[in-house]
């Protein structure tokens, strides 16, 4: 099957008790059984079937199915955000003392949570992405992961998970991949050796920001050990599902994280036309991006399918059918930045990415407001950054958009 076909058949419910197309929300918090030993059956993991909706429900659960199709892996579980599906992730396997060795070109968020996990004793040694003697000499003992993002929010670098991949199972290290910006239209990266792939839902996959989520999936072919992932122990008598069996029976159900019924529902249209989108939004990115370059000069332009990008050819390597729909520009100064936001009148000013509508913001006041000055310059963060999450609107009207708030900013 092909992309778009998976897209609308793979992982679908297709017995769905009354032929609705989707698999319809089952909005209740508990589910009632038969008999008391029936709920104790399921309880005790020994019947199928559903008990509370922090557990499981069917609706989220044809959502993970569809998504873990999607990315290739042996297991997938939804979760509130794709905050929690990092948190999830990661502390699925960490305990006091671990490190983990992660890109420094990271979302905003993911550099705060990892500063709060500071306070549970677990460490964080940032890197240069794709500077690879700098993450081998990171490495340690205490080192349990690598984390880095497929293309960085907002730094559009792009990583090459394949490298990366080599380098993280060398040292008999998981690879975890963010691939919320890049999405599996452009890569899979379980396909590329990621062991575990966390995507926000709340970006392309959902598509029309009318929902928080996250899924994480388990790519299955990371070989666990008691020694170096003790929390693990009573696990892996699963074999390859270790990682996600521990997550289900552990911090899944028990931190509470986990997706609203809804949510899996909205999501589930999304993802339907997900590659549709991309296809529209990769294609006027692109299109925006030379726009920009070509007119004007003084702005510097940074989008992956440039030639320009540093990124150019590990993008040109590791992405298929585009550069992803993130464009970033630097205008010359923070007030300059502010007053071109101002000017547009088609895009949205919101911190959000991968909407069908173009949006537009300053990173460095808004997304990583609570970085440091070190980390924003390594996160590819300036003061006079403008990032463009580009929609799927008619590309005249886009350019026109963007065309008229510069031609205001150049009156001033
Ligand atoms: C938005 C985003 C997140 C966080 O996802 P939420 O659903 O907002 O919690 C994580 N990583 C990246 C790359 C993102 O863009």
């Amino acid at each position: 099957m092909n992309f778009n076909t998976a897209l609308l058949h793979d992982g679908v419910d297709k017995k769905e008790k009354y032929g609705s197309t989707l698999t319809p929300i089952y909005q209740t918090s508990a589910f009632f059984q038969q008999s008391a030993e029936d709920l104790a059956g399921i309880f005790g993991g020994k019947n199928p079937g559903y008990c509370y909706t922090r557990v499981q429900n069917p609706t989220i659960a044809v959502f993970e199915n569809r998504i873990n199709k999607l990315e290739g892996g042996i297991g997938t579980v939804a979760t509130a955000s794709g905050m929690a599906a990092i948190f999830n992730a990661l502390t699925n396997i960490l305990m006091t003392g671990d490190e983990i060795v992660s890109s420094a070109s990271l979302y905003g968020g993911t550099i705060d949570l990892f500063r709060d996990l500071e306070a549970f004793g677990i460490k964080t040694k940032y890197v240069e992405n794709n500077n690879w003697d700098e993450i081998e000499s990171a490495i340690n003992d205490n080192t349990k992961l690598i984390f880095a993002e497929t293309i960085g929010n907002p730094c559009l670098d792009v990583t090459d998970i394949d490298r990366l991949a080599e380098i993280a199972h060398a040292h008999g290290l998981p690879l975890f991949i963010d691939n919320t910006v890049a999405t599996a239209y452009l890569i899979k990266p379980i396909e590329h050796g990621a062991d575990i792939v966390i995507n926000s839902t709340s970006k392309y996959i959902n598509g029309s920001s009318n929902a928080i989520g996250g899924v994480l999936t388990d790519g299955g072919k990371f070989k666990w050990t008691a020694e170096r992932y003790p929390v693990l122990k009573d696990y892996l008598k699963f074999g390859p599902f270790a990682y996600i069996a521990r997550l289900r029976a552990g911090l899944q159900r028990n931190a509470g994280a986990c997706m609203a019924p809804q949510t899996a529902y909205l999501n589930q249209i999304g993802l339907e036309t997900m590659g549709l989108r991309m296809e529209r939004q990769c294609t006027n990115a692109a299109s925006l991006a030379k726009h920009l370059q070509d007119k004007y000069p003084s702005v510097t332009v940074n989008y992956p399918g440039l030639e320009t990008s540093k990124w150019h050819s590990i993008a040109d390597k590791v992405l298929k059918g585009g550069y992803g729909a993130i464009v970033t520009i630097r205008v010359g100064s923070k007030e300059r930045a502010f007053k071109l936001l101002n000017f547009l009148e088609l895009a949205y000013r919101l911190s959000n990415i991968g909407d069908t509508k173009t949006l537009v913001l300053h990173p460095s006041s808004t997304i990583s407001l609570h970085s440091t000055d070190k980390q924003k310059e390594d996160a590819g963060v300036f003061e006079d950054l403008i990032r463009i999450s580009v929609g799927i609107e008619d590309i005249e009207d886009l350019i026109a958009d963007f065309d008229k708030a510069f031609e205001k900013l150049d009156q001033e």
